[in-house]
């Protein structure tokens, strides 16, 4: 990302807070009853709740009522929300820099350097902003069980993890434990047996040369452009929950995009011959955590939100 772009990204969050400022809105969350609600009302309150210039979630402490992750999710059970500010990713599939895939015997790891990290904001994401820290991936012995998270009762072939930082904490390490901390962006693949992803083989050659433990190679820097459509175009389902590895914090507010994207068997395939151990006896065969359920006094709060698009990007 250049340095005018931070500098765009500042000064539309400056002005989101200014207008917020400016004219106040209260707005119910769907889920909660009125007495529950967080914001403080205005006097001279005047609510368009259709007005996308106004409209912003105010429930800071929406993000204390934590679930251990993964988790089942059905379009039903959600809370349907279109009052968010746009979800922005800048700089994510921008080439420029470098970029490595490591292989760390549970997973395959794409971090970027030598160059500004892409920052994700708006959405439920409020005021802050997020930076990239890793994206990852988690797969199954076969095609049919490889994502953590099911939604619809369907389970994919794999889920990919973009990992980012709450910017006020200064660095992933420091953001971790913090309730607000990260926000990882989660996409499933479904393996087909012709729909090769031809964005996707940029991390699938990559893949096949990280077979041994603790190996990297380099990836090209706009090797990201595989979830691009998916991130500008569709809906997202969005909760508060937690790291689906040790140490498992409740720190993250979770962004999945349900529709799968379509990748071939073998591009899948590729990932299982990663071996776990220095010893190369052993592949990574599956990386899945199990679904998760929460205690029965915990409500699920997951909203539904329609992405708004700011820019034509
Ligand atoms: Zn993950």
């Amino acid at each position: 990302m250049s340095k005018s772009t931070v500098t765009n990204v500042n000064k539309v969050s400056l002005k989101s807070r200014q207008i917020r400022k400016k004219r106040k809105t209260v707005i119910h969350v769907p889920g909660l009853s009125k007495s529950e609600c967080l914001c403080e009302p205005p006097a001279d309150t005047n609510v368009n709740q259709n007005d996308e210039e106004d409209a912003h979630i105010t429930v800071p402490e929406w993000r204390l009522h934590k679930v251990q992750s993964p988790i089942v999710l059905k379009h039903d059970e959600t809370n349907q929300y279109d009052h968010f500010e746009p979800l922005e990713f800048h700089g994510h599939w921008d080439e420029g820099g470098d970029a490595t895939l490591s292989n760390n015997g549970f997973t395959a790891t794409l971090r970027f350097q030598n160059r500004e990290p892409p920052v994700l904001l708006g959405g439920p994401l409020h005021d802050d902003q997020y930076v990239f820290e890793q994206l990852h991936f988690h797969w199954g012995g076969d095609d049919h069980s490889g994502c953590e998270h099911i939604f619809e009762g369907q389970a994919y072939s794999m889920e990919a993890h973009a990992v980012h930082f709450n910017k006020k904490y200064a660095s992933f390490k420091a953001a971790a434990d913090k309730h607000d901390g990260l926000a990882v962006v989660a996409f499933f693949l479904k393996a087909t047996d012709d729909d090769e992803h031809p964005c996707f083989n940029k991390m699938t050659e990559a893949v096949k040369k990280i077979v041994k433990v603790d190996s990297t190679t380099s990836v090209p820097s706009d090797c990201l452009t595989w979830i691009k459509e998916e991130a500008q175009c569709k809906g997202y389902y969005t909760y508060q929950g937690s790291l689906t590895t040790e140490p498992y914090t409740e720190s993250v507010t979770w962004i999945l995009y349900t529709t799968p994207i379509h990748v071939s068997r073998q591009q899948v395939s590729e990932f299982r011959n990663m071996k776990s151990t220095a010893c190369e006896q052993h592949n990574i065969v599956k990386n899945v955590r199990p679904i998760q359920t929460p205690p029965v006094h915990k409500k699920l709060d997951i909203i539904y939100a329609r992405s708004h698009r700011k820019s034509s990007e």
